[in-house]
């Protein structure tokens, strides 16, 4: 182990240091799923935090369908993905679905596609969703849709393909034949960005899709919704005992990912109490369990679940006029956000990955090389901290550690790496 004053000698004299700052998708890649879990490119398990916005169908709300609302979102809220859900046969308050013929079609290219390039420009994930409660009988658009969208956009890592938002008393094996089709579409322009397909009675039965998953196509994952204040316990029959069977590999259990594209604070209707109880367990759940998510919803209708107050529209928004849902959701997904920062450092040549900077309790590191041990030094020149490994990727964990800021050197075949980093509570 070297000294301190050998540390300073390195850093001073030997050592490159550099900081990039880098997007979510810079950092992550192409969603991939392993087993059971949606990772990074390279298999790290995530757990993205993000918003849906509403129906892009209700005219009243469709002002929140701009880079405006994503940049700000991206911002000031971190969220890491952002999800269009776009209407297909229904309409009210003036909007029209994508089925509605050509001017349909363009009314929603409209509003969806600002919201891609916001989501590329920011690098974060967007889940270009094909909003529908009976997807099947508008398999002739959603093929027409998707196969538009994975043509121009496919090449990015940013875009997540959502094909059939909630199907409601559809059995799992017509949904399946229906993703089938609608995924042959999406994989003859895209060899590899994430699907993520809809499971029976509302995306709650992910059970049952993993009882027969779909095997012809790779990177599929499955899609769980949830209301907080409905959906509670953990008991058979609950949804996250459905999940945690989904993603079991046991008794008829294949281990499918899951996907929260969309799920609320309050209750399954959208309306109704915020319930920060229940909604705490289920973020819980999510990170323990690698499953990234997306909160419903981006609006100013009259309803608890949308996150800006009634009728103040994007300048609300921006200027933090949330409801009681949206402070929750935004204070949640910031928490969040941390592990999204990373720092880059050089050693021997190779790039080494410190996250999250700030830290709270785990400090994580990744590399191509072997990593001989870590050190931890607070300002006035005392080690505090000090741990062999062998490993590429060692994580050390000190939740006791006194918050402020360290020097931390990484020494891999006697070089060394160093940065200031901060331990935050
Ligand atoms: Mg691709």
């Amino acid at each position: 182990m070297k000294t301190f004053t050998q540390n300073l000698l390195c850093a001073l004299v030997l050592c490159t240091t550099i900081t990039n700052a880098q997007t979510v998708v810079d950092t992550y890649g192409n969603l991939t799923v392993n087993g059971n879990r949606v990772t990074s490119e390279t298999g790290e398990e995530i757990s993205l935090a993000g918003m849906s916005l509403f129906w892009s169908i209700a005219g009243d709300v469709t002002n929140f369908y701009n880079a405006q609302t994503v940049n700000h979102l991206a911002d000031d809220w971190k969220i890491s993905v952002i999800r269009a859900a776009m209407g297909v046969n229904e309409s009210w308050d003036g909007g029209n679905g994508y089925a509605d013929g050509a001017v349909g079609r363009q009314y929603n290219l409209d509003r969806v596609e600002p919201i891609i390039q916001a989501a590329i420009d920011k690098g974060i994930y967007v889940i270009v969703d094909w909003h529908s409660h009976d997807a099947e009988n508008y398999l002739t658009e959603a093929k027409e849709f998707f196969g538009y969208i994975s043509d121009k956009y496919g090449d990015n890592d940013h875009i997540l393909y959502e094909i059939y938002n909630e199907p409601i008393n559809q059995s799992w094996a017509d949904i399946k034949t229906y993703a089938e089709e609608v995924i042959a579409v999406i994989r003859a322009n895209d060899p590899d960005n994430l699907i993520i397909v809809g499971t029976p009675f509302y995306s709650q039965r992910v059970d049952q899709a993993s009882q027969n998953p779909i095997t012809a196509y790779s990177n599929i994952a499955y899609t769980l919704h949830f209301y907080a204040a409905s959906h509670t316990g953990d008991g058979p029959g609950s949804l996250r005992d459905n999940a945690r069977k989904a993603m079991s590999t046991t008794d008829g259990y294949n281990g499918i990912a899951l996907f929260v594209t969309e799920w609320g604070t309050v209750e399954a209707s959208g309306n109704g109490g915020f319930n920060e109880t229940e909604s705490n367990t289920w973020i819980n759940f999510m990170k323990d369990n690698g499953i990234s998510h997306a909160n419903w919803t981006v609006g100013d209708k009259n309803e608890s679940s949308c996150v800006v107050n009634n009728g103040m529209g994007v300048t609300g928004l921006v200027n933090g006029q949330l409801t009681p849902s949206g402070v929750y959701v935004r204070g949640k997904i910031l928490e969040q956000a941390v592990t999204l920062s990373i720092e880059d450092l050089t050693l021997a040549g190779k790039e080494v990955k410190v996250y999250p900077v700030p830290f709270k309790d785990t400090l994580k590191i990744s590399s191509t090389i072997h990593i001989d041990s870590v050190v931890l030094t607070d300002m006035s020149g005392k080690e505090v901290f000090a741990k062999e490994t062998n490993e590429m990727n060692p994580s050390i964990t000190i939740p006791d550690l006194v918050t402020g800021n360290y020097i931390l050197s990484i020494i891999s075949n006697g070089e060394m790496a160093n940065t200031v980093i901060t331990k935050i509570k």
